[in-house]
């Protein structure tokens, strides 16, 4: 296959200006947050062997039959592409062993899921997650809700909805497994092609299946708690009473499943009105993962980076919230101006004032247009002459105002004011 060697592979996409703003508006009000919260940060390898992933979430759910990128490396071991963050989180804590017990982790970074690109599904795309580590406990899967909601509204986001529902306990498994396939099987002629194969291979997935014949079905039939033992439903209510306590609004959907093998109890998503047919911002839940006699335990919740954006962009026509008045702009006229002005760019950029200038000796005129573009605050005029007399031409850009100045009050005035643009931020 041919492409142009421009274009960035199908269904992943370069970041740059001016939309990285949003990118690193939303992942420093995630650090700030998940500081709050006690949560640090860890980084996983973006490979892993396949078997973390097939084991963990699953060998008959579709991101682990359809979605991985995987492949043989040079050495000839079975690699894959993460296609979600928790797995290789939980690799990494079931080797720290006992001590891991307790951790507040959170990442941020690529994804990789080899799917039909469309709108809302990209093939590399980022996710922002949490993972806390114990045994189950109500509470603890209530703050990790909490903690989501916390940083969704601190970013600006409105309209979202969380739905809730249990997976209950692996023990159930069979029992509601055995429930489904009864409320199911007459109507098993009616159902789609790839929810009668999932009758046979994860019966659960019937149930969030997105064609319309299929959920009339599912609506029917009884709620998945129904065939749960009484220790999951009431691990459900009670999280459901804590959310009430946290004034935390949700619903609970009793159809929903999540995609994944590995939850127990609690599962979550949240949805979000600007983002169409793939409406999910967020998933969560509880879970417990085997890595061959160690287990782990946890709840945590993923965040889709690219939905955050877009819904971000809906909520806030305006955009990212303006960043205070850009850079200083250092215009020279001359050569020995040119070699000076880096001087004092870089005593400027050392006392903490950000500045930018040209280095190829262009012409005035194509400063100031490059001053323009910058959205520069301040643009500072220094040629052969000036130099001669000590002295700068300082223009405010905000009013048109120009002054001349010493070089030094010129120094001292940039950089109290870049002081005063970091106080108001
Ligand atoms: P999941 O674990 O599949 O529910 O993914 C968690 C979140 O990641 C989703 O709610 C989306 O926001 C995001 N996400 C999942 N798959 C994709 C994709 N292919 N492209 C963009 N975002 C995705």
């Amino acid at each position: 296959m041919t492409t142009r060697t421009t274009q960035p592979v199908q269904g992943m996409s370069d970041l740059g200006p001016p939309e990285i703003r949003i990118w690193q508006e939303i992942e420093q009000t995630t650090r700030r947050i998940m500081e709050l919260y006690g949560y640090a940060e860890v980084r996983t390898p973006i490979a892993e062997y396949t078997q973390v992933f097939t084991r963990s979430i699953g060998d008959t759910t579709d991101v682990v039959q359809k979605e991985m990128y995987t492949f043989e490396d040079r050495g000839g071991r079975q690699l894959s592409l993460r296609p979600e963050g928790t797995a290789g989180v939980m690799r990494y804590v079931a080797g720290l062993g006992p001590e891991a017990t307790g951790a507040r982790l959170y990442y941020i970074g690529p994804m990789f899921r080899c799917e039909r690109p469309q709108a809302g599904r990209r093939r590399q795309f980022h996710q922002l997650g949490t993972e806390a580590i114990g045994a189950p406990n109500p509470a603890s899967d209530v703050e990790a809700i909490a903690l989501q909601q916390h940083l969704f509204s601190q970013l600006g986001l409105k309209g979202l909805r969380v739905e809730v529902n249990t997976r209950g306990l692996p023990e159930d498994r069979a029992a509601v497994s055995r429930g489904l396939a009864s409320g199911l099987q007459p109507h098993r002629a009616s159902l789609c092609e790839d929810c009668v194969r999932r009758m046979e291979t994860n019966i659960l997935r019937v149930l969030d299946c997105k064609q319309p014949a299929c959920a009339e079905i599912v609506k029917a039939i009884p709620p998945v708690t129904e065939f749960m033992c009484e220790e999951s439903r009431k691990y459900l209510d009670e999280v459901l009473r804590l959310l009430r306590r946290l004034e935390i609004e949700v619903t609970v959907n009793p159809r929903l499943v999540r995609g994944l093998d590995y939850y127990v109890h609690t599962v979550w998503e949240t949805r979000h009105p600007a983002l169409g047919a793939q409406d999910a911002l967020s998933g969560g839940g509880r879970y417990r993962i085997d890595f061959g006699g160690d287990a782990v335990e946890g709840v945590g919740f993923a965040a889709g980076i690219e939905r955050l954006v877009t819904a971000l962009e809906h909520d806030r026509p305006g955009g990212a919230p303006p960043s205070g008045h850009g850079p200083v702009w250092i215009v020279s006229h001359g050569a020995r101006a040119l070699e000076e002005n880096m001087v004092l760019a870089q005593a400027l950029r050392m006392r903490g004032v950000a500045c930018g200038m040209d280095l190829a000796g262009r012409s005035m005129k194509a400063q100031m247009r490059e001053a323009n573009k910058a959205n520069a605050g301040y643009v500072l005029i220094r040629g052969d002459m000036e130099i001669e007399k000590g002295v700068v031409i300082l223009k405010d850009m905000k009013d048109g105002a120009q002054e001349e100045l010493d070089l030094p009050e010129a120094i001292e005035k940039l950089v109290s004011a870049g002081r005063a643009e970091v106080l108001k931020s």
